[in-house]
């Protein structure tokens, strides 16, 4: 059996099929331009290739609570067209077959869990640090939900002693996100972050940014793993960095062997790499049948 995945992005919408065991069988790529133009789109791959179910993982925010009057909505969005736009309603006008509406991320710890870096423990965060930083988590056997979604990436944390930079969140300015996303990186040391020489001063800020978020998530969620994506960690030698200043920051509060002896196994990559979204929201799509 075949079904459907949507990674819904502010620059591209991936189309995909795959199967239960997290094979993706064919993919096309489109650009986020209307909902005018871009849905059409998005339904003829889906006239053209027949699935059981369709998950779809989103940027947000997005209502993800099959409970509220917006679920399946693309909520406030910078990305105006997009803005109150009924995603899933659109979808379900046109194809009466089970589906699943949540965010990218959510869909990643999804799919980590189900086949890649966490499959050998019960909860995970998977975080983003790309264009902006977003985070999903799977606990308890579920995907975190609440008011809306967690919007991991706008938490406040400490002021780095040697930066003065203002931050770029255009609503809290120096939030985690305003700080160390890429954009944030590149505007701080007016240089493109994939410039950067591993020895730049850039790196270590910006691993005791994110470990300053990773504290945060530990202390409130307590997840088995933390898998670190999006382009920024392209940087390979951030991982180390994280994990040590991780390390520091708790200062052996938490005894458990995960934190200490084990940290590399802690916060990791994804195993599913740069395509994490898709096989969410192909996990998305097999959750939405129970599977
Ligand atoms: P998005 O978040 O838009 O889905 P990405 O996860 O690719 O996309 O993140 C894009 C951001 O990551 C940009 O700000 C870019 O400068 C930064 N980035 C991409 N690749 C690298 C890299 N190898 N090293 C450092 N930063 C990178
Ligand atoms: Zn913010």
């Amino acid at each position: 059996m075949l079904y459907g995945a949507i990674e819904a992005g502010g620059t591209k919408i991936i189309c995909a099929v795959g199967n239960e065991e997290g094979e993706i069988l064919d993919l096309i790529r489109i650009d986020t331009l209307t909902p005018d133009v871009t849905m059409p789109k998005i339904i003829e791959y889906f006239k053209e290739n027949s699935v059981e179910s369709i998950g779809i993982g989103t940027f947000g925010p997005a209502g993800v609570n099959p409970e509220a009057t917006n679920y399946g909505y693309i909520l406030d969005t910078p990305k105006l067209p997009w803005a109150h736009f009924n995603f899933l309603g659109t979808l379900q006008e046109q194809f009466s077959i089970p589906m699943n509406f949540d965010t990218d991320v959510n869909g990643a710890a999804l799919a980590e869990h189900q086949w890649g870096s966490a499959k050998d423990v019960h909860s995970c965060i998977y975080i983003t640090v790309g264009t902006g930083i977003g985070g999903g988590a799977f606990v308890n056997g579920k995907l975190l939900h609440g008011l809306l979604h967690p919007e991991m990436g706008h938490i406040l944390v400490p002021r780095h002693p040697d930066d003065q930079f203002e931050g770029v969140c255009p609503f809290h300015g120096n939030c985690l996100e305003g700080m160390a996303a890429g954009p944030a990186i590149e505007k701080r040391w007016g240089q493109k972050a994939y410039l950067l020489d591993p020895s730049h001063p850039a790196w270590e800020m910006e691993a005791y940014y994110l470990a300053q978020g990773i504290l945060n998530y530990i202390m409130i969620l307590s997840p088995e793993r933390i898998i670190l994506g999006g382009g920024v960690m392209g940087q390979k030698h951030l991982y180390p960095m994280i994990r040590k200043k991780v390390q520091e920051l708790l200062k052996e509060y938490i005894k458990v062997p995960a934190l200490e002896i084990d940290i590399d196994h802690f916060i990791v990559s994804p195993q599913l790499g740069e395509n994490a979204g898709t096989y969410g929201a192909l996990a998305l799509a097999l959750q939405a049948l129970n599977k």
